[in-house]
């Protein structure tokens, strides 16, 4: 697991990229790196480091391969892996200062409302909350100067409500803020937030990056290193909210197939929304890919080769429909997550109980790569029985 000279044939498209995972080759030869699970490293009788790294919290060479792919993908100058997608959310946030001002989506991972309010907003982190896409209402509530990050998520879960990034990076960049992108729906393979303008891109990793519902893990990549950058390091080392080395491999063989994976999800994804958005029970079909869609001008500037594997069916019987319909279902998972290769169905109602700003009408779905036929079949025998 040697590092390994930079570099990189900056020619080669981002499938071979992936697939070759930068081409790195193991001083052994492997074409797939080792998993080294040693927490530490040790010291020459001089007491120099004899490879360089100490602890594998502060330094862990297993981020090496995967960081620097999905920062090639992305088209960034560095990533860092974390623990989660909450811990990389966390991180961003927690490279601010107390006082700070930041404008965030109202309707975004439900995750991240929470945790601002139930940890952020106490500590000093003072949030503003705008409607999910509303440009004009971004430029509103940004403060000159104030304003030191502006949190988007696009397509935004589950309304899959798409913002117009370089819209969005202007306004902040005006107010002297970052806009940060919550990237997982889209994944590099359809959208490249910093080529747009954006300064911090946020994956989930656990969703279509690892693609194989098998890891929790979580990423952020930056548009440049600077001082801001330095202190996401500095939350990571000591906030200590670490990868282990045998997610991090999982990921990096994950990563390999995320094209492949991402184009057969948005055309199942886009198939299905096409077959269902008039279904007489249905009263809408959440997808920006759709030309009707409220996102779909926005998201065919910025989302190229497809709009992802993840859409929303609104149903016109309601949270009683929806989980009959929920029931009646043979390939779909009933299970929360999404990006994995099976398919998945979510009544987030449920889940987020009656606090819940999701519509309970809503249903949402994790296109896999199963045959469409198969996922058409399944939908509509469950329309049948409801
Ligand atoms: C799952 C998810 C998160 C949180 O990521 P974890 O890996 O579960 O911590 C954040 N944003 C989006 C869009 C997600 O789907």
């Amino acid at each position: 697991m040697a590092d390994q000279p930079t570099k990189r044939a900056p020619k080669h498209r981002p499938e071979t990229l992936a697939a070759r995972a930068l081409g790195w080759i193991d001083p052994s030869g492997a074409v797939v790196p080792p998993i080294n699970p040693s927490t530490t490293y040790a010291r020459a009788p001089d007491y120099t480091l004899i490879g360089g790294r100490s602890y594998s919290r502060d330094d862990s060479a297993a981020y090496l391969q995967p960081e620097a792919l999905l920062a090639a993908l992305e088209g960034g100058s560095g990533a860092m892996l974390f623990a989660s997608g909450m811990a990389a959310t966390a991180a961003a946030f927690q490279a601010l200062n107390p006082g700070d001002h930041v404008v965030v989506q109202r309707d975004l991972y439900y995750g991240l409302p929470k945790w601002l309010s139930g940890w952020a907003e106490p500590w000093g982190v003072k949030p503003s909350f705008i409607p999910t896409g509303d440009i004009a209402a971004l430029e509103s509530a940004v403060r000159k100067d104030k304003t030191k990050l502006v949190w988007i998520e696009t397509p935004a879960n589950p309304s899959w409500a798409v913002t117009d990034i370089a819209a969005a990076a202007k306004i902040a960049h005006r107010a002297g803020a970052r806009l940060a992108v919550d990237s997982t729906a889209a994944t590099p393979v359809l959208t490249r937030p910093i080529g747009l303008g954006a300064d911090i891109v946020m994956h989930s990793a656990t969703k279509f990056l690892n693609g194989h519902s098998d890891v929790v893990a979580g990423a952020l990549v930056a548009a440049r290193d600077d001082d801001y950058w330095q202190r996401v390091r500095y939350v990571r080392q000591l906030g200590g909210a670490v990868l282990g080395p045998f997610e991090s491999w999982l990921l990096l063989r994950g990563m390999r197939t995320l094209h492949l994976r991402v184009r057969q999800q948005s055309e199942n994804a886009l198939m299905i929304a096409t077959r269902f958005r008039r279904h007489r029970k249905l009263k809408t079909v959440c997808y920006p890919g759709l030309p009707d869609s409220p996102g779909h001008a926005a998201a065919a500037r910025q989302m190229h080769g497809g709009y992802g594997g993840m859409l929303s069916l609104r149903f016109k019987g309601g949270p009683k429909a929806v989980l009959k319909f929920a029931a009646r279902l043979q390939v779909f998972v009933r299970a929360t997550s999404l990006g994995g290769v099976e398919s998945l169905v979510e009544h987030r109602g449920s889940v987020e109980g009656p606090d819940s700003t999701v519509p309970h009408d809503l249903l949402r779905v994790s296109v896999g790569v199963e045959h469409v036929d198969d996922l058409i079949a399944d939908l509509d025998q469950a329309f049948a029985a409801i």
